[in-house]
């Protein structure tokens, strides 16, 4: 069976805006939803208690008139103290899904262009977070022209920038406080999955690595980064060759080095590690019936999300369950679930120095 993979690419902003139904990492949530949308209490981190921020969004309809458009949300706390290992709390999924006939959107499918539809737009329908485009319960009270979901983002763009521009018709809008913003383009793994690597395969992946080797060099992959995470997953290979799981992972990542995204709807969770698999996986909140994997994110990602620090967030994988029948959400965002897997090494501490030791 092909699954397929999702990689990130730069594109201009606009063609990330809800009216074209975007896959996207970073900037703010794209609502599909334009009514409803989460808040500081559903965003809300385990943890510490404050808003987790916008990770990525996957477009994936489902074959039911009543999801004929439907985006699953990802939202991680930013604080490095709230990733703990093999812990789902600095994390939160949502799901919308919209029928093709619906309040907000045409029912023809968008032109992509940059003036097409641009009458579609969240501020038309709910006030949001300038700072992180969550749900907004406040103002700034001098201009309250400006929305903030809490306090604290408040705070924060104040001092980055709503000082100067409050009051005045200019917007400030360089944001550092989010992820930067790449969309997620999908291709289908065509390499084939019987479990027999015959050499042609391996040749094919050889060359696949070293063209990506080159690209690293040239500067043409990203960050250097790049080349640290995969210095640490060569090392975890070598430390305990007997690891199949983390051999298999690795074989699956090597054909396609720069995948962010599996997506398996119904298909098996592509494990790290054979510790700490998941066992249950509760119930949809909504419908209390099943819920099924569905994608999960790779490690990869988290070399384009600009994390200058030593110590920051960091997963192995995260797996994503979501209602088996995508049950209706009467125009609500319903809650998924996720789960986080990591390589926990008890013997080697090298590669730990991501991982937050504290219970
Ligand atoms: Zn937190
Ligand atoms: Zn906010
Ligand atoms: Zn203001
Ligand atoms: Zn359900």
């Amino acid at each position: 069976m092909a699954i397929d993979l999702g990689f990130v690419r730069k594109c201009e902003s606009w063609r990330l805006e809800s009216r074209f139904f975007p896959s996207k990492v970073g900037g703010k949530p794209a609502w599909l939803g334009l009514t409803n949308v989460p808040g500081k209490n559903d965003t809300k981190c385990e943890h510490c208690g404050d808003p987790c921020v916008f990770l990525c969004q996957v477009y994936a309809p489902y074959p039911d008139p009543d999801a004929f458009h439907r985006i699953v949300y990802i939202f991680v706390c930013k604080n490095a103290d709230c990733c703990k290992p093999n812990q789902n709390g600095n994390l939160k999924v949502f799901r919308s899904q919209l029928a093709r006939c619906n309040s907000f959107y045409s029912s023809e499918p968008p032109v992509e262009q940059k003036d097409w539809g641009d009458d579609v737009d969240v501020s038309k329908w709910t006030k949001t977070c300038r700072l992180c485009g969550i749900w907004a319960s406040s103002h700034c009270s001098k201009c309250r022209a400006i929305n903030y979901c809490c306090r604290m983002h408040q705070v924060y763009d104040w001092k980055n920038g709503h000082k100067d521009t409050c009051g005045t018709e200019r917007d400030n809008n360089g944001n550092s406080f989010l992820f930067p913003e790449y969309e997620i383009v999908i291709d289908t793994d065509v390499s084939t999955d019987d479990g027999v690597e015959n050499i042609d395969e391996f040749q094919s992946e050889q060359e696949e690595l070293e063209k990506y080797n080159k690209m690293v060099q040239d500067g043409e992959a990203g960050t250097l980064q790049h080349e640290d995470v995969n210095d640490d997953l060569s090392q975890m290979a070598n430390s305990d060759e007997k690891d199949e799981i983390f051999a298999e992972f690795r074989a699956k990542i090597d054909e396609y080095p720069d995948q962010i995204l599996r997506y398996d709807r119904g298909g098996k969770v592509l494990y790290i590690s054979p510790h700490n698999q998941i066992e249950d996986v509760p119930k949809c909140s909504e419908c209390n019936g099943d819920r099924q994997f569905e994608f999960q994110i790779m490690p990869q990602l988290l070399n384009f999300l600009d994390l200058r620090d030593v110590k920051c967030i960091d997963w192995g994988i995260l797996a994503v369950f979501t209602c088996k029948r995508s049950c209706p959400t009467n125009g609500n965002y319903i809650k998924e679930y996720v789960f986080k897997q990591d390589i926990v090494q008890e013997t080697n501490t090298d590669n730990e120095s991501q991982i937050n030791q504290s219970t």
